[in-house]
C-alpha cells in the first residue's frame, strides 16, 4: 500500500504525519464537490522560491471562496518548511490545500462547514525532465475549451481540472507530452498546471485573462524586465501560436519549458530558440539567490 506513495510527508490536524497516513473523510466537499483550493511552491537546493507569492495567492484563493484560512503567514511556513524538513528533500514539489470541510449535519449550505487545511511534500516533479530539454515539449492542442472565467474565476487555483484531464488523455492517446486547451474565442488558454508564452519579433505573448496567473508567469514578466524583453499580456490565435517564433510553458512543477512541437508539428526548425534559453537560465540561477528564495533552515530557526 505504502509503495505507491512517494517519499514524503504530509501536515493535517496539528501534526506531521506520513503521507501515507493523510486522508480525508469521504464526505469532505472537496472530495465530494471539488470544493477546495491550493497552491504549489517548489524547493531547490533546500531553498523555496517565491514562497510568499505563494502563499499569498493562497489566501486570496481562499478569501474569493469565501473560506478564509486561519492560519497565519507564518504559521504556514513553518508548516511547509516542516514537511520538507520531515520528508528529508533537498528538491521537493510542496502543496497547500484547503478544503470546505464536510457538513455537519447534511445541509446542503456551504458555509456550515468547517474548511480543512493540510499540506505535503514529495520529491520534485518534471513536467519536462531536465535530459529531455533540448527535445522540448510536444504539445497537442485540443479543441476544448477551458471552464470560462464567467463560470469560475480562473485566478483562483482550483481542481475543477475535467477539461484538463480530458486534454491530457486525448494528448497521451495521440502520443504527444501534453496538452492545450482554446478559450471560449478559440484562442489559447493554458495547459494542466501551465502558462504558455509566444516569442515573435516584438517580444514575449501571453494570454491576459481567462488563466490562472501563475507565479512562474509574473516571474517571467519579471526576468524579462531585467532581459530586456517585451511582454505583451494579450491573446494568442491559433495562427499565432503555429508560427511563433519560440514557444515556452511556465510552471511550478518544472519552471520554463520548451515547447518545440504543437502536435506533432515544428515550431520553426523544432529547436529549444534563445529567448527560452535565456530566460531559463535566469529562472535558475534566481533560485540561490535570497531576494527570491528563502532557505527551510531559516524557516524552522
Ligand atoms: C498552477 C497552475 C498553473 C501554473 O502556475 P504556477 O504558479 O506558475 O505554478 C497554470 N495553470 C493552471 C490551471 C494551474 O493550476
Amino acid at each position: 500500500m505504502s509503495d505507491i506513495f512517494p517519499k514524503g510527508s504530509a501536515w493535517m490536524n496539528e501534526e506531521f504525519i506520513q503521507l501515507s497516513e493523510a486522508k480525508i473523510p469521504i464526505l469532505d466537499w472537496g472530495f465530494l464537490r471539488s470544493d477546495a483550493t491550493y497552491d504549489v511552491v517548489h524547493v531547490w537546493k533546500g531553498r523555496f522560491f517565491q514562497l510568499d507569492k505563494h502563499i499569498d495567492r493562497f489566501f486570496k484563493s481562499t478569501e474569493k471562496l469565501r473560506m478564509p484560512c486561519r492560519f497565519s503567514h507564518e504559521k504556514i511556513k513553518r508548516i511547509l518548511a516542516g514537511c520538507v524538513k520531515k520528508a528529508d528533500l533537498e528538491d521537493s514539489y510542496v502543496e497547500m490545500i484547503q478544503t470546505r470541510g464536510m457538513s455537519p449535519n447534511f445541509v446542503r449550505d456551504p458555509r456550515k462547514a468547517t474548511p480543512r487545511f493540510m499540506a505535503f511534500a514529495v520529491p520534485f516533479g518534471w513536467i519536462l525532465r531536465p535530459e529531455d530539454f533540448e527535445k522540448g515539449l510536444d504539445v497537442y492542442l485540443t479543441d476544448i475549451t477551458r471552464i470560462p472565467p464567467s463560470s469560475i474565476d480562473p485566478t483562483i487555483k482550483n481542481y475543477h481540472w475535467m477539461d484538463l484531464v480530458t486534454g491530457m488523455l486525448d494528448a497521451y492517446e495521440r502520443g504527444h507530452h501534453t496538452a492545450l486547451l482554446v478559450d471560449e474565442d478559440n484562442n489559447i488558454s493554458e495547459g494542466p498546471g501551465f502558462n504558455i508564452f509566444s516569442v515573435d519579433e516584438k517580444g514575449i505573448n501571453t494570454p491576459d485573462h481567462g488563466v490562472l496567473e501563475g507565479i512562474t508567469r509574473q516571474t517571467v514578466f519579471d526576468l524579462a524586465k531585467e532581459l530586456n524583453i517585451n511582454v505583451n499580456k494579450k491573446s494568442i490565435t491559433i495562427e499565432m501560436l503555429k508560427s511563433s517564433e519560440e514557444l515556452f510553458a511556465t510552471s511550478t512543477a518544472g519552471g520554463v519549458m520548451p515547447i518545440t512541437k504543437v502536435s506533432g508539428e515544428n515550431i520553426k526548425q523544432g529547436k529549444v530558440g534563445d529567448v527560452t534559453r535565456k530566460i531559463h537560465k535566469l529562472y535558475w540561477d534566481k533560485h540561490l539567490d535570497p531576494v527570491w528564495s528563502t532557505s527551510i533552515n531559516d524557516i524552522l530557526l
